[in-house]
């Protein structure tokens, strides 16, 4: 078996690596680290959870390591891009673990926080500088930074990086970086538009593949439970309350919508925390410092700002909705079963949810286990307490989405369940399907 010990890293890395007990490479690090030792330039499809950000850090370390200089004021020598700030910020606490032993400074640029510590802080130049695109492109149109010497450039979660319509921030970037360097390119999947915004950057890459997105989430537990879109929030409530759960992520498709979820929790005496793109940076930061110190065990996300969270011991991840975009669940589920531990996901769906359920089956090629409410669910799910501001009036909202759990707040009483099809396939398949409630669907 391949050992760290084997892979010809400086000293310096190894003994930071068995510091924080890392002795077996992953995949993604077997095959990457040689590769990019040798100065190559890379291609790699792999997500979150695979140990890409070391596979990245480690050779460009070692690199930056063999050649150590002063860096040149208002530059920095390596360069990595990432689509969110919590990412960014991830990515960052790796590099200063794994270069502890070394002399190297790693910097953080994003927004949301004042830009006037980060122009302080280039004014010196930097080793290592991880940041998001928009801000980067702020910091170089104030003359704060050069890219002129960068001499390892990564960009991270390119799929990503698309899908929150960075693609101008990049092609601005690609101009500005100078043409020898060395270029690493990662994204979770490869469909065509990425790979051509990878040829842009890369010169005659390896490419690597490790898991790739159908099949990551064998390791986790995968459940559905047909609900009402009205049935969510009491299923969730009683679902929290009842099992043993150290540690869920609650995923919700919209900003709204995660903060609904914690208001019901919360009046339920669940203690949690919403984490989303209308949170500023500091009101972030604590929803997830409280996660990661235990203080609080469930946190409600968005899926852009659940990206670069890495909490481990997340044994649970709930789609209150599934995601439209079959990847995003892939996303999601991988946020717990991290580096080699197992993990549940539970999925509410809802009628109209039925056709993102299919082609999340067709992509991972897992069927889901049906696992139907409980007998009691709709006694229990009256009995819940609402929150204050809940009014049964605001039956619809303006994103169209869920009213409050309609048994818990005293709505239209339910239909009973009505089976639309025979389930069947999967071992313990026995959750009767049911017929949203009408109004109840997003
Ligand atoms: P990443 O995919 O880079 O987000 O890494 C996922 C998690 O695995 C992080 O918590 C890393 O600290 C951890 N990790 C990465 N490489 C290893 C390794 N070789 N052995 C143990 N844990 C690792």
């Amino acid at each position: 078996m391949t050992k760290f010990t084997d892979l010809g890293l400086a000293e310096p890395i190894e003994r930071a690596l068995a510091a924080k007990g890392y002795e077996t490479p992953t995949p993604i690090q077997i095959k990457a680290i040689p590769v990019l030792l040798q100065g190559r330039d890379l291609c790699g499809i792999a997500q979150t959870g695979t140990g890409k950000t070391a596979a990245f850090a480690l050779p460009s370390l070692h690199h930056l390591a063999a050649d150590l200089k002063r860096p040149i004021p208002l530059s920095c020598r390596m360069l990595i891009l990432s689509p969110t700030r919590e990412l960014a910020s991830q990515i960052a606490v790796s590099c200063r673990d794994y270069s502890k032993f070394l002399r190297l400074s790693v910097e953080t640029v994003f927004g949301g926080v004042p830009i006037g510590r980060q122009i302080k802080a280039l004014s010196r130049g930097v080793d290592i500088l991880v940041a998001t695109p928009g801000r980067l492109l702020d910091l170089i149109d104030q003359n704060a930074l050069s890219l002129r010497n960068v001499e390892i450039f990564v960009l991270d979660e390119a799929d990503q990086m698309l899908d929150l319509g960075f693609i101008h921030a990049l092609k601005r970037v690609d101009k500005l970086l100078p043409k020898k360097r060395q270029t690493l390119f990662f994204s979770a999947t490869m469909p065509k538009a990425i790979s051509e915004l990878g040829d842009r950057f890369l010169n005659d890459p390896i490419r690597v593949s490790v898991t790739p997105p159908a099949t990551t989430a064998e390791r986790v537990d995968q459940y559905v439970t047909y609900v009402n879109q009205t049935e969510k929030q009491g299923l969730l409530t009683l679902t929290l309350q009842d099992e043993k759960i150290e540690r869920a992520l609650i995923f919700t498709r919209t900003k709204h919508g995660a903060d609904r979820v914690v208001k019901h929790l919360q009046a339920a005496g669940i203690g949690c925390e919403a984490i989303h793109g209308n949170k500023s940076q500091p009101q972030r930061e604590r929803a997830l410092g409280l996660f990661r110190s235990g203080s609080i065990k469930f946190l409600v996300a968005t899926d852009i700002a659940a990206r670069g969270i890495d909490v481990s011991g997340v044994s649970h991840v709930f789609n209150f909705e599934l995601p439209n975009v079959a990847e995003q669940y892939v996303h999601r589920i991988g946020r717990t079963a991290r580096a080699g531990a197992t993990g549940i996901a539970m999925s509410f769906v809802a009628e109209d949810e039925r056709a993102y359920l299919r082609g999340i089956e067709r992509l991972t090629k897992v069927k889901l286990t049906s696992i139907p409410l409980p007998a009691d669910f709709m006694e229990k799910s009256r009995a819940l307490p609402k929150p204050a501001a809940a009014r049964p009036t605001a039956q619809r909202r303006h994103d169209g989405s869920a009213r409050p759990a309609g048994g818990a707040e005293g709505e239209r009483p339910r239909r009973p369940f009505r089976p639309a099809r025979k389930p069947g396939g999967v071992g313990g398949h026995k959750g009767a399907v049911r017929k949203t409630g009408g109004g109840g669907g997003r």
